[in-house]
């Protein structure tokens, strides 16, 4: 055999490898024939690399299903206890860090309350090492065991090849983020925008779920969205990550901290919505954080007129918000999440939808569900941790592949 026909055998290998795992993650614990019949191999060839990923303690055995009157078929499903993999959300009011087994339990955690706005990127990196330090030993991990750390943050990531970070909203011009993280750990990374990373978490275990056409709408002090298109699919999670928020929706309108006007985030976004309240009440009067006088002006929307007219406007322009995505994208599922989307999903997600309706052609329309995500805002944690996980289950379960392998 020559070189050529020897590393298609091994690509090949991997291929297997890396469809049993992608099947046994996404969809859980199964049957060899499950996991042959998603893949297209045949039963020796599932057998034999399930073999394979048993001998080296990735796959184990986790119970039988019972057939009718034969042997009873074997589950296989990942151990948990594998590996473990780090998730970091660079939001806009703390930095949390999380360590993760292979089932996603969270293992370790840290939280550091800041104000982005008056943090300099120096000071986020050291947040971000301490705080894997302090996750690993919570944990009782080493980082041998760590498959990688997975970083969202706000506003655009370049990877050229390392992730620089444009988040204008926050100041951050530019910012070699990766090559700042990569002096202080030997640690995989990988970096992406957060909204695109909590689309992920939605898309592989939330509302999103199952989808081929969604866009999963992130709402709190910013508004962003991730965009899953067909053919993008699960395996090769692929997404844009859409500064929806800062699409106008009014020529000339409200000023927004990106610096232009009548964006839509200028009058949906938490601090919008806060400063419409207190204009429209003439007072300033309430809790130092937005996102409690949000919360306080949203439970208070069923007896005080100043918040039921905020909320109706919210609904409005939200509503025309996602009428524009379904004009552009037709999805057939939109997922409202964020602390904000995910407290207006609840409140008003008729009124919502009929507000998407009005904006929207009826063709793309009538096609489309609307879901309140089933995650929380802290699930960017966990949407920055898919990112080394993907690439591990891709290399086919090789560590050292993931451990040398530059960023996506
Ligand atoms: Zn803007």
């Amino acid at each position: 055999m020559d070189i050529r026909g020897r590393s298609t055998v091994h690509g090949l290998r991997r291929e297997n490898r890396a469809r049993a795992l992608w099947d046994l993650y996404l969809n859980g614990p199964g049957s060899r024939q499950r996991i042959g019949a998603g893949a297209g191999v045949s039963p020796g060839t599932v057998s034999n690399v399930v073999g394979d990923l048993m001998d080296q303690g990735l796959v184990q055995e986790s119970g039988s299903l019972p057939s009718g009157g034969g042997r009873p078929s074997s589950i296989v499903q990942i151990d948990p206890g594998y590996a473990s993999v780090v998730g970091v959300d660079v939001g806009e009011s703390s930095v949390l860090v999380e360590l993760f087994d292979l089932a996603m339990q969270v293992r370790g955690r840290q939280r550091v309350p800041t104000e982005l706005a008056r943090l300099s990127p120096t000071e986020v990196v050291g947040q971000i090492v301490a705080g894997v330090g302090a996750v690993l030993e919570q944990s009782g991990a080493g980082t041998d065991d760590v498959l990688g750390v997975g970083v969202g943050v706000p506003g655009l990531v370049e990877h050229a090849p390392l992730a620089v970070v444009h988040a204008q909203t926050v100041g951050w011009d530019a910012v070699p983020l990766e090559a700042l993280l990569r002096e202080h750990t030997p640690l995989p990374l990988a970096v992406d925008n957060g909204a695109k990373l909590l689309g992920q978490a939605e898309h592989w275990f939330g509302a999103a779920r199952g989808a081929t056409d969604v866009v999963v709408v992130l709402l709190g002090h910013g508004l962003g969205t991730s965009i899953f298109t067909r053919g993008s699919g699960a395996r090769t999670p692929m997404s844009s990550p859409g500064e929806w928020g800062h699409t106008a929706v009014v020529v000339d309108g409200q000023p927004c901290r990106c610096g232009a006007r009548g964006c839509l985030e200028a009058y949906v976004g938490a601090g919008a919505v806060a400063a419409r309240y207190d204009q429209l009440r003439g007072s300033t009067d309430g809790p130092p954080d937005v996102e409690a006088r949000v919360t306080a002006l949203l439970a208070r929307a069923g007896t005080d007129p100043a918040a039921a007219t905020v909320l109706d406007e919210v609904v409005r322009y939200l509503g025309a918000g996602i009428g524009n995505l379904v004009n552009v994208y037709s999805p057939t599922r939109v997922v409202l999440g964020g602390w904000l989307g995910r407290q207006l999903a609840e409140l008003r997600m008729p009124e919502i939808a009929a507000a998407a309706a009005q904006n929207a052609l009826r063709t793309p329309f009538a096609d489309v569900e609307l879901l309140r995500a089933d995650l929380g805002a802290d699930a960017v944690a966990l949407g920055a941790a898919t990112l080394p996980v993907g690439r591990f289950l891709s290399s086919g379960g090789q560590r050292d592949a993931v451990h040398r392998s530059s960023p996506a």
